[in-house]
């Protein structure tokens, strides 16, 4: 009989061994990690992504502002300062390249410590920001109707935007798939041999080669670290709460407002979203998990912070709430080739503002492995098409070659069926709701999901041959369904005949 042992080396020796050597292995499907593989394609490099999750933007890249930063936040000469700066200029036309939603609102700072606004000004202007003024009294107040009066002035800074980040991690990704990247989903790294200038990556289910690694796990970090035997760094984690205001709430604020920073941050804003929404948040509260718990304390900071700026601001029209855990190290990123393993590039401590910055890192990631030259053609990735942008003689078009764009199954976001169904048949073979909500939308609006959750979810269980009880909301297990009860069993069964 064979001991366990033994058979734990005989199921290594089966496992399916990727035959390809490819020139990096990219960790982590944030938005960092989507853009490194981005940029690696456009090189023409052969790279494959690994993502624990079930899909990308699954970590601190879901759950943020959204605002690709001016720049002038950030402490000179940081990488945090000049990433932020380079990274928004690249957004300006890769967002357009990827056809995803950016919108240029501009952003204001607004406080009555004038010597304060100057400071932060110069500081702008140290990184490289452009168009930085001091505005006040009419024009101000014309900018932002809604701030109370005795709020008198601001800095204005005209280039900040916002820009859909779910599309932006996805179409990055989807664009990388088009031209030739790989990916795996689910992949729960066990082991990372370095032999004869290859790592060989396993799971304990397929083994990948490849010449380069780049850790961009976030908050797992110090596990791959671990496993490639490279420098490890101490991680604190803060939260961020957050209101979401129902898209009737329009332009109650139609740019970014933040008060004064403070030495927890950039503070409690208001923002409008590209997808027409209002957030306010996010609160900074230390914390020692990755939980992302909304608190009754963070909720009213949010309350205070805003009605203490903003007039009548309307709570009443709040949809949702979440949180976002921001993983920090130290005060700047740490970006670097590994002393330790100079075939490694370790991305650590990648909190605000990475998002803007990513691009900016994805440069510099390329630029320490020394991979020069031109980017290749590539082809561009086809966006999803949205009835909500068509006019009605389109409309009538579209639904008379597929009678699916007239089946509406998300009425607070006008979701159609075919819509759902291209986003479930795109590139990365989406299978989880949050997935599909993340592409086109269904169940993020005034509802929450209450009237077509069960409809996408079907749609999932059909198309892609998963039972409707094992279909889950993002992350493994997270099933919509009582597995476990028999009478919810029965329940579902009628559902499905429903
Ligand atoms: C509250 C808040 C507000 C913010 N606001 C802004 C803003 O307005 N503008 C801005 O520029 N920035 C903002 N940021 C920062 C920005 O969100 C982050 O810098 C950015 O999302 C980091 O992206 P990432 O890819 O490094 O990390 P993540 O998005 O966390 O991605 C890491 C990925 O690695 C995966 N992973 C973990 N372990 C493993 C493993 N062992 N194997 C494979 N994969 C693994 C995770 O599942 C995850 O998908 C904010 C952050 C927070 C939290």
């Amino acid at each position: 009989m064979k001991n366990n042992e033994q058979l734990s080396n005989e199921n290594k020796h089966n496992q399916n061994v990727n035959s390809k050597i490819y020139d990096c292995a990219v960790f982590g499907g944030g938005v960092v990690g989507t853009a490194v593989l981005n940029k690696l394609t456009r090189l023409g490099k052969k790279a494959i992504l690994l993502e624990i999750g079930e899909d990308v933007c699954t970590g601190m890249s879901k759950a943020n502002s959204a605002i690709a930063h001016a720049g002038f936040d950030a402490q000179p000469e940081t990488l945090k300062a000049k990433l932020n700066v380079k990274g928004k200029l690249i957004l300006d036309t890769l967002c357009q390249e990827l056809s995803v939603p950016y919108t240029q609102v501009g952003a204001v700072v607004a406080g009555n410590d004038m010597k304060k606004l100057e400071i932060l000004k110069e500081q702008g202007i140290k990184n490289g920001v452009p168009d930085l003024e001091i505005i006040e009294g009419d024009r101000l107040h014309k900018l932002v109707p809604n701030l109370k009066r005795e709020i008198k002035y601001a800095l204005y800074a005209p280039t900040s935007c916002i820009v859909n980040v779910f599309m932006l991690t996805i179409a990055l990704a989807e664009e990388a798939v088009i031209n030739g990247a790989d990916f795996r989903f689910s992949y729960d790294t066990k082991s990372i041999k370095f032999e004869d200038d290859i790592f060989t990556i396993s799971d304990n289910n397929e083994k990948i080669c490849a010449k380069h690694i780049i850790n961009s796990t976030g908050w797992g970090y110090n596990n791959i670290a671990k496993l490639l035997g490279v420098e490890e760094y101490p991680l604190s984690y803060r939260r961020g709460e957050y209101y979401v205001l129902d898209r009737e709430v329009g332009d109650y604020v139609g740019l970014t407002v933040f008060p004064l920073p403070t030495h927890l941050g950039k503070g409690i804003l208001a923002t409008p979203t590209t997808d027409g929404n209002v957030l306010f948040g996010p609160t900074s509260e230390n914390c020692s998990s990755l939980d992302p718990i909304i608190t009754p304390a963070g909720l009213k900071r949010i309350k205070d912070s805003i009605c203490s700026m903003f007039i009548k601001p309307p709570f009443n029209k709040a949809i949702r709430e979440y949180a976002g855990i921001r993983v920090g190290s130290g005060n700047d990123f740490i970006i670097e080739k590994s002393k330790i393993n100079p075939k490694v590039i370790n991305l650590c401590g990648i909190n605000s503002p990475g998002l803007t910055a990513a691009p900016a890192i994805a440069e510099m990631v390329c630029d320490l492995l020394n991979f020069k030259g031109d980017e290749i053609e590539i082809i561009r990735r086809k966006p999803y098409g949205f009835i909500q942008d068509k006019n009605s003689k389109q409309l009538e078009e579209m639904i008379k070659e597929n009678p699916k764009f007239g089946n509406i199954l998300c009425k607070c976001e006008m979701v159609s069926e075919a819509e759902i169904l291209n986003a479930i048949h795109s590139p990365l073979k989406p299978h989880t709701l949050d997935s599909i909500k993340r592409r086109v939308r269904p169940t993020a609006g005034h509802c929450q999901g209450g009237f077509c959750m069960l409809k996408v979810a079907r749609l999932i269980s059909n198309e892609l041959n998963i039972p409707l009880q094992k279909v889950i909301k993002e992350t493994s297990k997270s099933y919509i369904f009582d597995n476990d009860n028999e009478s919810g069993t029965q329940s579902n069964k009628d559902l499905k005949q429903s």
